[in-house]
């Protein structure tokens, strides 16, 4: 049970969880102020997506709900030591590439599908291998969440409902590249992988 002595009650995992959780919110901050000036030439996001990136948020948000109130505790469970620190391990990772996604973007990022005004399309960075590392940094922080949180809701919400995310939104954004960059995209997909390095040509 967790009482108002708020971060005197958490164990380890639940500190680096939070520590992680305020670091990446800063990273998104501080890019979405970026991205505020910047002109659409084309909106693609419809309501349907912006449904998916809400409910990929709650799943994101619900450890708050886990780390602050008793109401989840009814499905904590017990997890062996080697998950916290394996989950530390991949919630630095997740990070790391949440930052470098932003910082190659640049200002052709933004949380709706959209082509902006002057958008170019970024091949370098971390968009050499990968062609949706902001989406492999939310999936590896899915996984982080689930080894760092012991409770059922808390640990897995974000990557159960981060899936229809990924289902839906990628082939859509991937058809709206398509549609905008042409045979410069359809390319750069050949030899990119969608969520997972290629390094093999
Ligand atoms: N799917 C990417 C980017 C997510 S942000 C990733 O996971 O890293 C979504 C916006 O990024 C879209 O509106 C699209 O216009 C833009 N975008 C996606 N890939 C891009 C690329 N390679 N170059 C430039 N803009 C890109």
């Amino acid at each position: 049970m967790k009482d108002a002595n708020m971060l005197k009650d958490h164990n380890t995992f639940e500190i680096i969880f939070l520590v992680g959780f305020v670091v990446g919110s800063v990273i998104r901050k501080i890019y979405t102020a970026g991205s505020r000036g910047v002109k659409a030439e084309k909106k693609c996001s419809d309501v349907p997506d912006i449904i998916l990136v809400g409910t990929a948020g709650v799943g994101m948000s619900v450890p708050l709900l886990y780390l602050f109130t008793p109401w989840l505790d009814f499905a904590n469970y017990n997890m062996p030591g080697w998950c916290g620190w394996a989950g530390t391990v991949v919630f630095a990772g997740a990070i790391f590439m949440l930052w470098k996604s932003h910082a190659d973007l640049g200002r052709n990022w933004s949380v709706t599908l959209r082509i902006a005004g002057q958008h170019s399309l970024v091949t370098s960075g971390v968009y050499r291998h990968i062609r949706h590392p902001m989406y492999t940094a939310h999936l590896l922080w899915a996984i982080a969440q689930g080894l760092l949180l012991a409770n059922w809701l808390a640990g897995w919400a974000f990557l159960v409902l981060s899936i229809p995310l990924y289902l839906i939104r990628i082939p859509k954004e991937e058809q709206m590249m398509i549609e905008h960059f042409g045979e410069e995209y359809r390319a750069y997909k050949s030899r990119t992988g969608r969520l997972i390095p290629r390094m093999w040509k």
